[in-house]
C-alpha cells in the first residue's frame, strides 16, 4: 500500500506527523511532505489511521496493484 499527500489542499494542522512521524515530516520550508510513500506491511493500520486523522483530505491511501 502508499500514501500519496495533496500539498495544495494540506492545512498544515500536523496531525500526520504526530501519528506517524517515520512517514510525514515537515521540511525546511514548513510543509509536509512525504518521507516514505511505500507503507510497511506492519504500518498500515497507524498510516490509516494518519490518513483518517488528516482534517482536510490531502492524504490518500493508494493499494498496490
Ligand atoms: S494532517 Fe493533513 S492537513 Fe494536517 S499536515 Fe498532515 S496532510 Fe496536512
Amino acid at each position: 500500500m502508499r500514501v500519496e499527500h495533496a500539498q495544495g489542499t494540506c492545512g498544515g494542522v500536523e496531525n500526520c506527523v504526530a501519528v506517524a512521524p517515520d512517514y510525514f515530516e515537515v521540511d525546511e520550508a514548513g510543509l509536509i511532505r512525504v518521507v516514505s510513500a511505500v507503507i510497511a506491511d506492519a504500518d498500515v493500520e497507524r498510516v490509516t489511521q494518519a490518513v483518517g486523522e488528516c482534517p482536510t483530505g490531502a492524504l490518500r491511501l493508494l493499494k498496490d496493484s
